[in-house]
């Protein structure tokens, strides 16, 4: 049997609005997923327009089953007030928030492979300052890629730039005695580990092989790597102006050396660490958003991500490190 399809002036319409309806939507997901800043711009037309279609496609369909446009309007209102409801969610601004995991809030065998990697007598002090300390500024680098108009390198390579970024930041404003610290934590840490299979060349490799596969972000595995980036960046220390315009950041300004001093590294600190680095990297030139803070119980989660403060939801939830510029 042949279906014969005519491509009426109402089915155009009735196509055209849904495909403007899922292009809205991926627009809206996108805005609120990445870093993408589309502005609310694009939204709103486009919510318009699928709105003057819906509107057409209503009165068409009255029309022809002889129906009073009357009876369409609470349809017509609920969906339009969906989209503008939709519409105000992705308005506020993007911010992002920094989440660290905490050291013994994990599983029992979280826990033991913390202790075992970062060598037990010292763990807790060397897990704050790897991740209250120095990770919370590998974080900030990849906020830094994400809003920085340069093209976002491939997934691994961003690793090992944000990892450079990090190490040339307190390499240029961190106290000697924590960089020396973290040293021999990242040494420590690999003697520790050992080597994943010998196929691969390098970190890079493996985790270019092994990104997303299963078993690849444990602390084991997913720490081998990252320790190894680390271990390369310190090995290789790069100018901080440098790095940053790697990172996309246009018309770097170098900003006066000096040291941040932390006396107590800890979750109490991790806030603070951020606002005090976004502040100067923003003297430098780079474009940052609002960043905030939080605390994961697995120790494993470290990240960060973009989210809306959408009616102060984040201001409710997490802790404040620092403002929109
Ligand atoms: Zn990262």
């Amino acid at each position: 049997m042949k279906i014969k399809i005519k491509f009426t002036r109402i089915l155009v319409i009735k196509i055209f609005s849904v495909l403007i309806l899922i292009a809205t939507g991926c627009l809206l997901m996108a805005n609120a997923a990445c870093a993408i800043t589309l502005g609310v711009f694009p939204v709103i037309l486009s919510l318009a327009f699928f709105t003057a279609c819906f509107a057409f496609w209503i009165y068409d369909e009255a029309k022809q089953k002889n129906k009073r446009l009357k009876s369409y309007i609470p349809t017509f209102a609920i969906i339009l007030l969906g989209c503008i409801a939709y519409a105000i969610w992705f308005t506020p601004p993007p911010a992002a928030l920094i989440t660290t995991g905490r050291y013994g809030h994990g599983t029992p065998e979280e826990n033991e492979t913390v202790d075992a990697i970062l060598g037990e007598a010292r763990a807790k002090e060397r897990f704050e300052l790897y991740f209250q300390w120095f990770n919370v500024l590998h974080e900030t680098g990849h906020c830094i890629v994400w809003f920085n108009g340069g093209s976002r390198p491939q997934i691994v390579d961003e690793e090992q730039l944000v990892n450079d970024f990090a190490v040339a930041f307190w390499t240029y404003y961190g106290e000697e005695e924590k960089l020396g610290d973290l040293r021999l934590t990242v040494a420590q840490a690999l003697d520790n580990i050992g080597r994943p299979p010998d196929k691969y060349a390098n970190h890079l490799e493996y985790a270019r092989d092994n990104w997303g596969k299963s078993g690849f972000f444990t602390f084991r595995n997913y720490g081998w790597f990252q320790f190894s980036c680390v271990n390369g960046s310190l090995g290789d220390i790069k100018p901080l102006e440098s790095v940053l315009a790697e990172m996309g950041v246009a018309n770097v300004s170098v900003r006066p050396k000096r040291t941040l001093a932390y006396p107590a590294i800890g979750e109490g600190a991790a806030a603070e660490i951020i606002g005090d680095a976004v502040a100067i990297l923003r003297e430098w030139g780079a474009t940052i958003p609002a960043v905030y803070h939080t605390f994961d119980d697995n120790p494993n989660n470290h990240m960060i991500q973009i989210k809306r403060n959408v009616f102060g939801s984040m201001d409710r939830s997490y802790i404040l490190a620092i403002a929109e510029q």
